[in-house]
């Protein structure tokens, strides 16, 4: 590991600057970030943000049938109250606070206007019908650009009271819309001028190092992205990613990664279906800051 990445995480704590992890899905924060949010825990304030943490009823599309199944639930309700007691159970455990902002999940979103055809065809009732073609197509659906707007002041009045804070958010890696839809909305949290100065690590370091708040007494914010994890992504989409994050700082963490192997096995819904052998793989998470 890089000194210069342990002097950066050394002056949060130092400054118990809070930090909050924007996670899009249920055990997002937990698979990209777990082994830095582990390393974090009860050194500075630290709270997990869920961002889509609802599914809606019957009737569903394939890609829900087959997801449904593959997880061994035939009821979206039911299922997503699993998820978000096994998401309490990981963040009471190691004692961090938690927040499920209740928006649907991209697989049950449905448009506003309803087709006739949707009687018969379920798939055109929703915004994404498939998982693969849609759902992680990079490509957000128009209705759902009031939707980034909506997140945004959820987060807003999430940190309201936290005056300066340290936000961490997924970078999109791999196209899932709702991925891009909770970056976005995170950017939108820093004023304009921060998020456009790509040379602002440096003075971030000195801003955190003598006073969490800005000289006027504006609250100080900074946005770190993390690369998604386990997602993959094609020859287009990696080089969509990388022109994305040019010119930003990349750094790798692979502490506390015992602690985030104990937090994933809580997502029992979940994990094993994505990691069969029955553990995570051992390799480090990647943060990307301006
Ligand atoms: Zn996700």
């Amino acid at each position: 590991m890089h000194n210069r990445d342990n002097l950066f995480l050394e002056k949060i704590m130092r400054r118990e600057c809070p930090c909050y992890f924007v996670s899009p899905h249920l055990d997002d924060a937990a698979l990209s970030a777990g082994g830095l949010i582990s390393c974090l825990a009860g050194k500075v304030k630290l709270k997990i943000i869920t961002v889509f943490t609802k599914a809606s009823a019957a009737p569903y599309t394939l890609s829900i049938k087959k997801f449904l199944n593959m997880c061994g639930y035939a009821d979206a309700e039911k299922f997503y109250c699993s998820r978000t007691a096994e998401d309490a159970r990981a963040w009471s455990g190691l004692g961090v606070e938690f927040a499920h902002l209740g928006f649907i999940d991209a697989l049950w979103r449905r448009k506003r206007r309803q087709s006739l055809f949707a009687k018969f065809i379920p798939e055109w009732q929703y915004l994404y019908p498939t998982y693969r073609f849609h759902v992680i197509s990079g490509k957000i659906a128009e209705e759902d650009f009031v939707l980034k707007t909506n997140i945004t002041k959820a987060l807003e009045k999430a940190l309201s009271a936290a005056g300066s804070a340290t936000i961490f958010c997924p970078a999109g890696f791999g196209g899932h819309v709702d991925h891009i839809l909770a970056r976005e909305a995170c950017k939108d949290l820093v004023s304009q001028r921060e998020a456009e100065d790509k040379n602002s690590e440096e003075k971030f370091l000195k801003v955190i190092a003598v006073n969490p708040s800005t000289k006027t007494g504006e609250p100080s914010r900074k946005v770190i992205f993390w690369k998604d994890f386990p997602y993959r992504a094609g020859k287009k989409e990696t080089r969509r990613f990388k022109d994305c994050f040019k010119g930003y700082k990349e750094w790798r963490w692979g502490g506390g990664f015992g602690k985030k192997q104990e937090l994933a096995s809580s997502y029992k819904s979940q994990v094993p279906q994505m990691f069969p052998e029955g553990r995570l793989p051992e390799v480090p998470e990647v943060y990307y800051s301006a």
